[in-house]
């Protein structure tokens, strides 16, 4: 096999031209990613190679909140590389204290866990929730439940939880006593949770299912379910926190208070970091030993985070979050009515927006997003059926009105191409 570049170290050669044909020769293809690769962002704005303009509405999958190369963030995260970058958790650091105390000033919990993804910080969960009823109760009480179709990362433990079975398809044998309710489904819950179950796990709104919110109903029967059997209610906000919904969390917006919740994504708007909330009595068994993590919560994610937190966290920010949200559905609902054959409802809250596909192009949400890129706009999906709208929550009226102009523009392609 041919190489594009056999320098090895100190072979002293010019650093390898790349393009996207790069990715197929020397990464691993766990991905196909487009043919655009961006070099440069500014707010919503990324360029490519050629130097094109994208109006980015994927928020790199709701992660980039606060927009490509954040001043505030750039300036934080630069002052602490040049201040002091890593020390393990053999030492604890002043960053990670300070982000500590604001999480959970600003939420339910009383403790934080900080690691470096989504993945890592529902691992935590669950193996928090199996430890805290191990403790409690005895080794029997190991049951999780979790939904159907829901998204819950991508390790061995977090894709048997999650409701995807293609992502656990091929791994085998995977981690027992996992159940899988259809979501939203207040009776199946009700039978799923008996006695023997630890934890329950759901998503407030499903994100990577299709963007489908959970009913407030069907989240305060989880709650009390859960206190009835004696279980640990974990919330995965993953992709619906950090300001994403219009509220720090969504579950704030319900108005149901978990016993877990995980966090991660726009917590580093890019800078990985993930965590895991919780109180007192629950976190009293992770006790010195128990878990870890050599990156978790050092001093440049959690200086990211902290500054992430500071920014969001205010009610003049999460109000201008639930307006672009309306304008976003407004436009969207625009959109259905021009190409009611295409589209057939919006759905979500805040700025996790999911566009159906009509009946006739059940499976198409893909045509759509590439049709998109095509006008120079960068847009996700939610399965195969949905179009998924996550852009950063700092997206102005006017971005949401050109996104709508190229939204059009990609409707009638799509339909030329499929009459
Ligand atoms: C993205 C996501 C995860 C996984 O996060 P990673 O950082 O990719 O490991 C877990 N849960 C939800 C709801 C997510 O959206």
């Amino acid at each position: 096999m041919s190489k594009a570049n056999n320098g090895g170290a100190g072979s002293g050669k010019k650093p390898a031209t790349v393009t996207r044909k790069t990715f197929d020769e020397v990464l691993v293809p766990t991905y196909a990613p487009s043919e655009v690769v961006p070099v440069r962002g500014s707010g919503l704005d990324v360029w490519d190679q050629r130097g094109t303009r994208y109006l980015d509405f994927t928020a790199g999958i709701a992660v980039t909140g606060l927009g490509h190369a954040h001043p505030e963030l750039a300036d934080a995260l630069c002052a602490q590389a040049r201040t002091l970058w890593h020390v393990s958790n053999i030492y604890t650091n002043e960053p990670v204290l300070r982000l500590g105390i604001a999480m959970t000033q600003a939420t339910f919990a009383d403790r934080a866990f900080f690691c470096n993804s989504g993945a890592e910080a529902n691992e935590a969960a669950f193996k928090l929730v199996r430890r805290y009823a191990s403790t409690k109760f005895g080794a029997k009480k190991s049951r999780i439940v979790s939904c159907l179709n829901s998204f819950h990362g991508r390790t061995l433990f977090t894709v048997s939880v999650g409701g995807q079975p293609k992502y656990s398809e091929g791994f085998g044998p995977l981690p027992e006593d996992i159940i899988h309710i259809p979501f939203n489904d207040i009776a199946a819950a009700r039978a799923a949770i008996t006695d023997d179950v630890c934890g329950v796990v759901v998503e407030p709104v499903q994100g990577e299912g299709g963007v489908i919110p959970a009913t407030k109903e069907y989240l305060q029967a989880l709650r009390d379910i859960c206190n009835e059997k004696k279980a640990l209610l974990i919330f995965d906000e993953i992709q619906s926190g950090m300001g994403r919904t219009g509220n720090l969390f969504a579950y704030m917006e319900y108005g149901v208070v978990p016993d877990i919740l995980t966090s991660a994504k726009a917590l580093g708007n890019g800078y990985p970091i993930g965590a895991m909330l919780t109180t007192n009595e629950v976190a009293s068994v992770f006790t010195a030993g128990v878990h870890g993590t050599t990156y978790g919560g050092n001093p440049l994610a959690a200086t990211v985070g902290l500054k992430v937190m500071e920014i969001i966290n205010t009610p003049e920010f999460l109000s201008r979050v639930r307006h672009a949200g309306e304008q976003l559905q407004r436009m969207l609902k625009g959109l259905i009515a021009e190409f009611p054959q295409v589209f057939s409802e919006v759905r979500g809250k805040g700025l996790l927006i999911g566009l159906v596909m009509a009946k006739k192009y059940l499976g198409k949400s893909k045509d759509i997003t590439a049709l998109a890129e095509k006008e120079g706009l960068m847009l996700l999906i939610a399965g195969m059926d949905v179009v998924r709208f996550v852009p950063a929550l700092i997206v102005s009226d006017k971005q949401i009105e050109e996104a709508g102009q190229m939204l059009r523009r990609a409707a009638a392609a799509f339909v030329k191409a499929n009459p």
